[in-house]
């Protein structure tokens, strides 16, 4: 795996190119990249014949450990001895495994000089490195994130914070070493933890001591969804300003477009489509505004639409368990493409969501996907844009200040 990047922007933001070999040819994703969220490999509410129809087909996805770790677990991949992307049907796609669940609260006070505890369905499970380390050689994705103890944003104990990162290191270390001695490892791309909690200080040690380490890129650890907005672009950037410019940056569970904006001004290049499934599972759907051309009359077409059911301002998404949208026969949005809104209604999704009916996750999954990675694709455009406004103009109208997404 490796970044070229094409453009740093004046306001920050990275436009470039992952570039990734599979077993027959070189692939290539574009930054800023959204992975899709996957739990045991699937896609929330979305059967594998639609995931693959999806609109744009994605070629890429995350996998979560704790959804794997404890089945199909170390030994099935390794008696199956093909590995993840043929036992989860998702050959040539770019598969990144990342330690924690993005869509689940962290817990702290669970890790261990030792060990990280993950939660599967089957409750705790304390990862060791060397655990970690078989589970990686046994299904070979395509990088992997290295073991951390990931504390918090809320974590304001000093002491924590340094064992944290102190921990982290360690953890490192031990896995530079399994993969120096493993041709299988060494084939799988690594990506260092940067922790840290809130403590700046610790933050850019954490950064610092992983850059000197042997690693194909970095993930930066411990956001959650109640950090300020000021710290969390202060924090991210004391992150960021000490990684190498050539190495891809990686970050889990940021929900809002506006963090979204942030985290890619601090030089973050690959997010996860966690929100999706948040937003999904709360009955709403994206609304916020993700085109990079023409917006602005869509936007307007959109208002108006809204406007002549229920008076609303624009907002980042509608709730359809709301009663309102009863008699409200419009798409979940005027203009977007995806098979949700070009065959039904808000007022269908709302009946469906009040009758407790699995096929309003389904079609909510539909649009918040398309929705998000059209988002991305937007994004994209606009840093690549010589003209420095249109990213601000396309700023200017989706980053809303409210967090918005709460699991
Ligand atoms: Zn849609």
């Amino acid at each position: 795996m490796k970044l070229f990047l094409e453009k740093i922007t004046s306001s920050g933001g990275r436009v470039g190119r992952l570039v990734w070999c599979t077993e027959s040819a070189q692939s290539v994703l574009e930054t800023p990249l959204c992975l899709p969220y996957t739990r045991a490999g699937a896609i929330p509410h979305i059967v594998q014949s639609v995931y693959q129809d999806l609109s744009p087909r994605p070629t890429a996805a995350m996998l979560t450990l704790p959804s794997l770790y404890e089945l199909p677990g170390s030994a099935v991949l390794k008696e199956y001895d093909y590995g993840i992307h043929n036992f989860l049907n998702m050959k040539d796609q770019f598969l990144y495994l990342s330690i924690q669940d993005p869509h689940c609260p962290p817990r702290s006070g669970f890790n261990e000089e030792k060990s990280t505890s993950v939660w599967t369905n089957g409750g705790r499970m304390k990862v060791s490195v060397a655990g970690y380390m078989e589970f990686v050689r046994a299904s070979r994705p395509n990088v992997f994130e290295s073991l951390c103890d990931s504390v918090s944003s809320q974590t304001n104990k000093l002491k924590r914070v340094r064992k944290s990162v102190d921990r982290t290191l360690r953890f490192l270390d031990q896995t530079l070493a399994m993969r120096q001695n493993c041709q299988v490892l060494e084939e799988c791309g690594l990506l260092g933890a940067v922790v840290g909690g809130d403590v700046y200080e610790e933050r850019v040690r954490s950064a610092t001591e992983t850059v000197k380490r042997p690693v194909d890129g970095f993930v930066i650890e411990g956001f959650d969804l109640e950090h300020s907005h000021e710290c969390y672009q202060s924090i991210l950037q004391s992150a960021t300003s000490v990684l190498p410019q050539s190495s891809p940056r990686f970050i889990h569970g940021v929900y809002s477009p506006g963090d979204i904006l942030t985290a890619v001004e601090s030089g973050v290049d690959v997010f996860d489509s966690a929100c999706v499934l948040t937003a999904t599972e709360n009955g709403c759907a994206f609304t916020f505004h993700n085109s990079s051309s023409d917006c602005v009359e869509n936007r307007r077409e959109n208002r108006g639409a809204t406007e002549n059911i229920a008076a609303e301002p624009p907002s980042h998404q509608i709730d359809l368990n709301d009663e309102k949208y009863a008699m409200d026969f419009s798409p979940l949005l005027r203009g977007c493409e995806c098979y949700c809104c070009v065959h039904h209604t808000r007022a269908y999704i709302h009946h469906l969501l009040i009758t407790r009916e699995i096929l309003a996750s389904t079609l909510l999954m539909m649009h918040n996907f398309t929705h998000l990675m059209k988002f991305f694709a937007s994004l994209r455009d606009v840093l690549r844009s010589p003209l420095e406004s249109d990213y601000l103009h396309f700023k200017s109208l989706c980053a809303f200040p409210e967090h918005f997404l709460h699991a």
